[in-house]
């Protein structure tokens, strides 16, 4: 899901570190149907953020559909990171990383079949590696 504006990419972490956040706000500077975003992908990525409020929205739109706010709010997440460690915005036209989330994939995530394809896992699981990579290079904080 992209972003239109709002607020500046994070530093990179030297660590690697990233940090998922549940935002309370609407996040009014992203798209409309999106649920968050992921700021400054690739291998500087630091933050995923998922709108608690879109993601509310999103379960209460979908009165037929047994997915709850938990259910969703996880999916949601995992969708942002999984833009944000690849460094991928693109949105393919099945699984976890496609966009618009209607009844279809609140009853896939209430019956726990909405997934990564292999390929977006293989992305993740490089961008991890490269990630450890990089921060096992660092040097030790002072102690
Ligand atoms: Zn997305």
């Amino acid at each position: 899901m992209s972003s239109r504006g709002g607020p500046s990419p994070a530093h990179p972490r030297p660590d690697g570190t990233i940090i998922a956040r549940i935002a309370p706000a609407p996040l009014d500077y992203i798209d409309p149907s999106a649920l968050g975003y992921a700021l400054n992908g690739g291998d500087q990525g630091v933050y995923a953020t998922v709108s608690l409020l879109r993601v509310r929205q999103c379960v209460a739109n979908q009165t037929n559909s047994s997915a709850n706010l938990e259910q969703v709010l996880g999916h949601a997440i995992a969708h942002e990171l999984g833009h944000l460690l690849p460094g991928e915005q693109s949105h393919p036209r099945a699984g976890l990383m496609q966009a618009g989330w209607g009844h279809k994939v609140l009853d896939d995530i209430s019956k726990g079949r909405l997934f990564f394809s292999d390929g977006e896992a293989r992305r993740i699981r490089e961008a991890v590696a490269r990630r450890t990579r990089h921060a096992a290079r660092m040097p030790a904080p002072p102690s």
